[in-house]
């Protein structure tokens, strides 16, 4: 293998495979310089114990050039999205150490505090979050107002409204949430699908910043607390809102955070290889190489305003399969600040088309 790298591989931006004799592809990895990153994992002195593992199992490695670390980079996402490596998987650096907000599918819906994205392709996720456990108490106080489940998620559901009684527990035992007022009980006929289903997209709505009901809820609540003087009471109300406040502000801001991360971000290539990616909240939507005459401006502007003209809510749910890209582009102007030079704005782009 070393022999190999050393005749074959340039000193240019890709991405590259470790593929196990049998032929699984073991580990995908992407570099600004392919030939230096490879020649690393032969030296003596390389201090990674990931490397020493990647090359023990590996027979052979493939690779491909990319224009730039930026193209490597998203492709080197992809194939590890595609092929799940195993390596990749055991030292993975992702998002997991965000966390996420993930609302679940099924007849009662219920919201999970989640670290990482998890493989779930078509669940539904708000986030990244930071701290897991402050989005739990914020959860739980939500759940609490909204009277949401908040039990396993094969819970068998029995609603109101449902005639045959569904074979099982009637109920996560101990739970005494539907008791004292806290759940709707969509387990034991509390409630119709219908309602329990409206109450979810009143929490949903929250989050969006769409209404404020939970708030005037407990806001009422510590009112009424005041006035019969029981202050200790309208005290922990006065945290509960805190808590379901500062939620909020973090929606608020990850929405602005989505949102911001939609341009058009050209990337010098390697020997002229420049491209253009149509980015719209977090997710590459398009790309096409970089214009360099004014047919080709054109094109470009046709193919942006393709993609930022339809209207999509603004809203701070990524589906689970937009999750990493958005992790990584964030991440990417981050770590360079200066690449946001480099980007237009959508808005710019339909009135370029039309002139
Ligand atoms: S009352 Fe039923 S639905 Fe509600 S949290 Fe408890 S077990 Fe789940």
């Amino acid at each position: 293998m070393l022999g190999l790298v050393k005749a074959g591989v340039r000193g240019r931006p890709g991405v590259y495979r470790m593929i196990s004799p049998d032929g699984e592809i073991l580990y995908v990895g992407k570099a600004k310089n392919l030939r230096t990153r490879l020649l690393g994992y032969f030296r003596a002195d390389f201090p990674a114990e990931k490397s020493a593992r990647i090359i023990r199992e590996a027979g052979e490695v493939q690779w491909d050039y990319h224009p730039s670390e930026f193209a490597a980079l998203v492709q080197e996402l992809r194939l590890i999205k595609k092929y799940r490596p195993r390596l990749n998987v055991m030292m993975k650096r992702d998002a997991r150490h965000f966390a996420f907000i993930r609302i679940t599918t099924g007849s009662a819906p219920k919201f999970m505090v989640v670290r990482g994205a998890g493989n779930d392709e078509h669940g539904t996720y708000f986030g990244p979050f930071h701290g897991a456990w402050q989005l739990e108490d914020a959860l739980r106080e939500l759940n609490d107002v909204l009277g949401l489940r908040d039990c396993r998620i094969d819970q068998p559901m029995h609603f109101s409204d449902q005639t045959e009684f569904p074979v099982g527990q009637p109920r996560t035992p101990g739970c005494i949430r539907f008791e004292i007022g806290k759940c709707l009980g969509p387990c034991v006929a509390g409630v119709s699908q219908r309602q329990y289903r409206a109450r979810f997209t009143v929490a949903r709505d929250f989050f969006e910043g769409r209404q404020d009901s939970p708030l005037e809820t407990l806001r009422s609540a510590m009112e009424e607390s005041s006035e019969r003087m029981e202050f200790e009471r309208a005290a922990q109300i006065r945290d509960k809102m805190q808590r379901l406040e500062s939620l909020r502000e973090q929606f608020e801001r990850l929405r602005f955070a989505v949102e911001s991360l939609t341009f058009v971000y050209t990337v010098p290539g390697h020997a002229g290889e420049d491209r253009s990616y149509l980015i719209r909240r977090g997710r590459i939507r398009g790309e096409l190489p970089a214009p360099q005459s004014p047919d080709e401006r054109t094109a470009l502007a046709s193919a942006a305003a393709e993609i930022f003209s339809p209207k999509e809510l603004r809203s701070a749910t990524v589906p689970a399969h937009e999750v990493d890209e958005l992790m990584l582009l964030s991440s990417w102007f981050r770590k360079f600040p200066k690449e946001l030079e480099r980007t237009e704005p959508a808005a710019e782009f339909p009135r370029k088309r039309s002139a």
